[in-house]
């Protein structure tokens, strides 16, 4: 990908923080098949070791959808994150719901996303694997956040019950307080996993936002979740976070996990 010089500088003068690289294999063949394209990993590999990348003033990190399919390949995105100087990298659980419009349709082939209770172990081991190489290699991971509620998400994942509060006491969604999504067709979003509530083409966005979002946030608020946030993942560090600092005592091993995660990743100990 080349960009021109003011494209670069429409980039460094709106001061983005982070840019999110997604990479859900470390091996380019599995990669380009997983997403469809062929060549689409070494268009990546080649932006980020162009000089474009390094002209734009900000932080690169990777963020890789966890699934069966992949989760062998953990210690793989690890080091392949410090071969491309790459200082963090974020690991999520797949959501399917939200990957696939057609999630019904979708059940025969749900087995080869899942990594269900057999896998668990396996999964646990990867895990552990990928966090020494953190450590030898110095780069910063959710993977010490992530594997404390990783094996539940999938074993709620396709249940009645909402996995969030098989991991933590008193969970608080963050969405009403910090959160608007566009989509690409203008249409705004109170969250990715439930439906648009306007669209911004033609109208002005402030008035739109506070005239229909309020209703969102006033559920949310009342912790009365819509059935799709059963699978909350995207978000769920967030949430966790504010749950956290909300109620403390009802989660007190959580929040000292957390603290030493943070301790830990600010002051470069992983
Ligand atoms: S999916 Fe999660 S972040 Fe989104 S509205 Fe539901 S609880 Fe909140």
């Amino acid at each position: 990908m080349n960009l021109s010089e003011s494209e670069i500088s429409i980039l460094n003068n709106a001061k983005i923080n982070k840019i999110i690289i997604s990479l859900d294999y470390a091996t380019p063949d599995k990669h380009d098949d997983q997403r469809g394209r062929k060549g689409v990993f070494y268009d990546i590999l080649e932006f980020l070791e162009s000089d474009n990348s390094r002209l734009i003033n900000t932080n690169y990190c990777i963020s890789s959808v966890v699934s069966k399919r992949n989760y062998k390949e953990l210690t793989g995105l690890i080091e392949l994150a410090y071969f491309l100087r790459i200082k963090h990298v974020n690991f999520q659980p797949i959501c399917l719901e939200s990957i696939f419009i057609d999630y019904n349709k979708f059940n025969g082939k749900k087995d080869s996303y899942y990594i269900d209770d057999m896998f668990h172990k396996e999964l646990e081991d990867e895990i552990e694997k990928a966090l020494k190489r953190t450590r030898e290699l110095k780069i910063s991971s959710n993977l010490p956040l992530l594997k404390i509620w990783i094996e539940k998400y999938f074993k709620y994942m396709d249940s009645k019950y909402f996995f969030f509060n098989k991991v933590m006491n008193g969970f608080i969604c963050s969405r009403p307080y910090n959160y608007l999504h566009i989509n690409y067709n203008g249409d705004l979003l109170a969250c990715t996993h439930i439906g648009p509530i306007d669209n911004i083409n033609n109208n002005d966005i402030k008035k739109i936002w506070r005239k229909n979002a309020i209703k969102y946030k006033r559920i949310l608020i009342a912790g009365k979740y819509y059935n799709r946030c059963r699978n909350c993942f995207c978000d769920f560090p967030s949430n966790y976070r504010l749950s956290l600092l909300y109620k403390p005592y009802k989660n007190f091993p959580h929040l000292i996990k957390h603290c030493y995660y943070y301790y830990q990743r600010y002051f470069n100990k992983m």
